[in-house]
């Protein structure tokens, strides 16, 4: 341990004032300051990277032909990872280690501070973006910059069918819209996600998983088939290569596009929508392994399970929350996440439970004679659990709204 703090001074004192000013004009950080180069035991990468870039350059020699912004930004992105692996987030949770990314890996840079005179146009007339230390590069908008919006921020991205841009803009005169539409039982309903139907809403609407993964599937195994016989770094290993990125390519844009269409649809009807808060990484993992007397593997179902994550993962679910977030925002309206602890068991009448395997679709409830799919149940639970969170009671999840409404029929029967 201590040889990698060896080299590694207390602190570092600022050469020249900060750029960043405060509201009176004055700079925040100012000449002369001295900042801990480690807290807690913990070296501050960022900071003695970001200090030693001019060593970096002399050292590596090629780093000059990089922007000094695109290099202050790759430490920056090593920084956060280095975070997220330390310290846990809000649920207690942390990523998971760091790994070395060579160039092959490396998909992205950033210019952080690009402006609109880093757009013009070129002898030819043909849009070019100016990016400092490579030059001119022509570009094609894929739609129009907004009149009046400002560009702050460039990435570049490797993508499998060539390069992207990718630019931030901001428009201060736009006001941030934030929603406070108040649910009711008309203009809400509730989402259960699950594999065998990818949606089913409370307003009885069983939407199909889509099968775009599955599909391909068939004809990316060829292709892989192909290029395992095929020499390493070869010509035609290559060009395999290159096909099965853009199928994987092609496959991320059908979901993304289904995607969208999808939140599109939910909302075409409502303005809230409720689903359940899910733990996508916590579905999306390997079985603990099963030893037996003798120190030898049993099975543990995660060959079963193997299914399941593909499934899951070509669902994508996460990304999915993503989009339905993005279109509330766009659209202005809700979405609420509700618990999703026994919305599939209990009855969504009478809050009766009903335990069921994973296996068991249907939904049948002795108490109150509810006859209905176990999904169909869920959507419409979440639903009715999510109205009455945001009805001031304090029912927060299924069990706190079974124990309110027991604790109201012990009120009538005596
Ligand atoms: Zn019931």
């Amino acid at each position: 341990m201590d040889r990698i703090y060896q080299n590694i001074p207390e602190f570092r004192v600022q050469t020249r004032d900060g750029r960043k000013k405060d509201n009176n004009g004055n700079p925040i950080t100012k000449k002369g300051d001295k900042h801990p180069n480690i807290v807690n035991g913990y070296v501050l990468w960022e900071t003695v990277q970001l200090a030693n870039l001019g060593q970096t350059k002399q050292l590596f020699p090629e780093y000059k032909s990089m922007h000094s912004q695109v290099l202050q930004d790759v430490i920056q992105r090593v920084q956060t990872t280095m975070d997220n692996f330390i310290k846990p987030d809000k649920n207690g949770k942390t990523s998971g280690r760091p790994k070395f990314k060579g160039k092959h890996y490396y998909n992205s840079f950033s210019y952080p501070q690009l402006s609109n005179t880093n757009i013009v146009k070129n002898a030819n007339g043909r849009y070019c973006i100016n990016l400092p230390k490579i030059g001119l590069v022509p570009f094609v908008f894929n739609r129009p910059i907004p009149e009046g919006f400002k560009v702050k921020a460039g990435t570049v991205i490797r993508a499998a069918d060539g390069l992207y841009i990718s630019l931030t803009i901001e428009d201060q005169t736009v006001p941030l819209r934030r929603a406070e539409i108040q649910p009711t039982e008309d203009n809400s309903i509730g989402i259960d996600l699950g594999l065998l139907h990818y949606i089913v809403t409370s307003d009885g609407e069983f939407i199909e998983v889509p099968r775009f993964f599955r599909k391909s599937e068939h004809r990316l195994s060829k292709l892989q088939v192909r290029l395992a016989k095929k020499q390493k770094h070869s010509k035609t290993w290559k060009v395999l290569k290159r096909k099965i990125a853009k199928l994987h390519q092609l496959i991320a844009r059908q979901r993304l596009d289904w995607q969208f269409k999808l939140a599109y649809h939910l909302f075409s009807d409502y303005q809230v929508i409720f689903l359940e808060d899910l733990q996508i990484a916590n579905l999306v993992r390997r079985c603990r392994a099963k030893l037996g007397d003798n120190g030898q593997f049993l099975p543990n179902g995660q060959s079963a399970k193997s299914g399941l994550n593909k499934s899951l993962q070509d669902a994508a679910f996460g990304q999915f929350v993503q989009v339905l977030e993005y279109v509330v925002w766009k659209l202005g309206k809700r979405i609420i996440k509700v618990d999703p602890k026994g919305t599939s068991q209990n009855c969504w009448e009478c809050l009766n439970k009903v335990s069921k395997s994973l296996s068991e679709r249907w939904h049948s409830c002795s108490r109150c004679g509810q006859e209905l799919d176990r999904d169909y149940n869920s959507a419409l639970l979440i639903q009715k659990i999510g109205l009455l969170s945001t009805q001031g009671e304090d029912i927060t999840s299924v069990k706190t709204a079974v124990r309110v409404s027991q604790a109201e029929e012990s009120r009538v029967v005596p």
